[in-house]
């Protein structure tokens, strides 16, 4: 589905999934309270859907995180259960295809919002070109904050398997990276917001219309909308109190505001708003379907 919200025509793309363990996904929260909604393979992992958010305004075309991308090797591939959903035989990385199918080719894309440099964000923003591994997408500024890709460089022993330096170095390599000192304004109605429990120096991207109204990526603050309730942070995040306090900011905001919310991960849905019911958050999907991770439209 694409809309128009002031002067971007916005699309979210799912590219295609992976599975990371249930438990890891909800932390704290037991398994009987998310397997309904989070139903789990026969290794105990959920589906996570990597869906990349296209914003076209006149000659610009940013394109929000990249998904896992096809440089790793089948070990990798099969651990983390990961899918591709456009590309197939045609050779191409999913990522272009998946932007192919909407009218978008690699030259197009001018701006590259990384939220983060974990894997299943920043893996398709490279690719593997004969011996070489490039930018997917030449022409693009890529931007990332300087605080995390610092921290991208050195992590520490229990976060080292998220980032792979193939997924980031050739960027700067090329040329194409930008890193950005703090919130703020990156270009004409997208600002970026920072949050550290997850890992320090995420950026979440406010897509604003002329009237303030905003269309929000959360990235991993909220990968699934199963994670709005106050306790379902992620058993990844390095600092989880500090995501309790983002969320509980950032939640309020976007009830205050009626965000509309893109949920990165999420299998069943793309688009939606958050409300409480009782005093518990959740979502309320878009009326207007969007694509879930099977390929199918789903509210
Ligand atoms: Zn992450």
């Amino acid at each position: 589905m694409t809309f128009q919200h002031g002067a971007f025509e916005i699309t979210p793309v799912v590219t295609g999934t992976l599975g990371l363990d249930g438990g890891a996904m909800f932390g704290v929260v037991p398994r009987s309270l998310w397997q309904m909604a989070h139903p789990a393979d026969d290794r105990n992992r959920v589906t996570l859907a990597t869906r990349v958010l296209v914003a076209r305004a006149g000659a610009r075309v940013f394109v929000a995180d990249c998904g896992v991308g096809d440089k790793n090797k089948d070990r990798f591939n099969e651990i983390y259960a990961v899918t591709h959903r456009f590309g197939g035989s045609t050779r191409k990385p999913p990522l272009v295809a998946a932007l192919e199918a909407h009218g978008i080719a690699p030259d197009d894309v001018t701006d590259v919002l990384l939220t983060h440099l974990h894997f299943d964000h920043c893996g398709g923003a490279t690719y593997r070109d004969g011996d070489r591994i490039v930018p997917t997408f030449p022409k693009a500024t890529y931007y990332v904050q300087e605080e995390h890709w610092r921290w991208a460089l050195d992590p520490t022993e229990r976060d080292r398997a998220s980032f792979l330096a193939d997924d980031f170095r050739p960027i700067e390599e090329a040329g194409r990276l930008k890193r950005l000192d703090g919130p703020g304004p990156i270009a004409p109605g997208i600002e970026s917001v920072i949050v550290n429990g997850h890992t320090p120096g995420m950026q979440l991207f406010k897509f604003l219309d002329d009237a303030g109204r905003v269309v929000f990526y959360s990235a991993d603050l909220w990968a699934f909308a199963s994670h709005l309730p106050l306790p379902y942070i992620m058993a990844y995040d390095l600092y989880p109190l500090t995501t309790l306090e983002e969320k509980k900011r950032i939640s309020t905001q976007a009830i205050e505001e009626d965000w509309r919310v893109c949920f990165e991960h999420d299998p069943r849905f793309g688009l939606g708003r958050v409300e409480t019911s009782g005093r518990i958050l959740q979502a309320v999907p878009d009326a207007a379907p969007s694509e879930g991770a099977d390929g199918e439209a789903v509210k």
